[in-house]
């Protein structure tokens, strides 16, 4: 279904026209294809295609394992799928909690063989608001994903782990909002700068120099237009714009209590 861009960028369209006409109150796509949802959206997406409310298919041979290194319980077929979304969400946990950011609860992860946007297709993953989990595609049905984007360059494996590493931001910041945002930016920003921050030196160079026309971090200003047309463009610089602050920390707590210069908030 995802033979370019073009699609891609329509189903971000699609998500955002959806939140801000009230259709999905909790539709928070990251660019445009790794969303926040809740069962709103689920029920919606539902009734318009007539299917099951959910947005992920069960898995049926999945078992669930609890981490060793943290409470988060994750759902996979294997288990070195469940090894590797343990490691991942480690490094999650750890560059929040570098921030004085933690769980409050228990996190579950689910790996899918397919996810799906509530309004589209196939995306890479999502963080289910109402239920507090996180759904991830399997790594094995990644590369028809990444196809034609700065992702398709980077180590798939790599690439992978960063994925998980961002959708477990989104359950961490999740449970330690105190004051949700209107703007889509402000739950990408945490998500794409530390998914970025987790990747090898080296990859995160390759992925930083894909992206032409880069800006000064001290000018950057982040928005939905840009999340959604552009959501590598808004992931390099959220990781630019977090690594060159003083105290990159300080804009992750900044968006848990909805106080931030660099991103614009909409009226309620
Ligand atoms: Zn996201």
């Amino acid at each position: 279904m995802r033979d370019d861009l073009a699609p891609l960028t329509l189903l971000g369209i699609l998500c955002f026209f959806g939140s801000q006409q009230g259709q999905a109150q909790q539709a928070v796509c990251g660019g445009d294809y790794v969303c926040i949802a809740d069962d709103s959206v689920a029920a919606a997406a539902a009734a318009r295609r007539d299917q099951p409310s959910a947005v992920a298919k069960p898995e049926n041979l999945a078992a669930q394992e609890r981490c060793a290194e943290a409470p988060v319980d994750i759902s996979a077929a294997s288990p070195d799928e469940r090894r590797l979304a343990c490691s991942a969400a480690k490094d999650a946990l750890q560059l929040l909690g570098n921030c004085g950011i933690s769980l409050r609860r228990p996190l579950n992860v689910q790996i899918m063989s397919e996810v799906r946007h509530p309004f589209s297709g196939a995306i890479f993953g999502l963080f289910d608001t109402k239920q507090e989990r996180v759904l991830v595609t399997q790594e094995a049905n990644i590369p028809s994903l990444v196809k034609d984007t700065p992702y398709a360059e980077l180590p798939e494996r790599d690439f992978y782990r960063s994925l998980i590493v961002h959708e477990v931001v989104h359950g961490v910041m999740h449970q330690n909002l105190k004051r949700k945002s209107t703007s889509h930016a402000a739950y990408e920003y945490p998500a794409y700068a530390l998914q970025i921050a987790s990747l090898p030196s080296s990859v995160r160079d390759t992925f930083l120099q894909s992206i032409p026309n880069r800006a000064s971090p001290d000018n950057l200003v982040f928005n939905d237009s840009i999340l959604f047309f552009d959501p590598f463009f808004f992931a390099v610089h959220a990781y630019q714009h977090f690594k060159a602050a003083d105290n990159g920390c300080a804009h992750l707590n900044g968006l848990l209590v909805g106080e931030v210069a660099f991103i614009p908030t909409l009226p309620p």
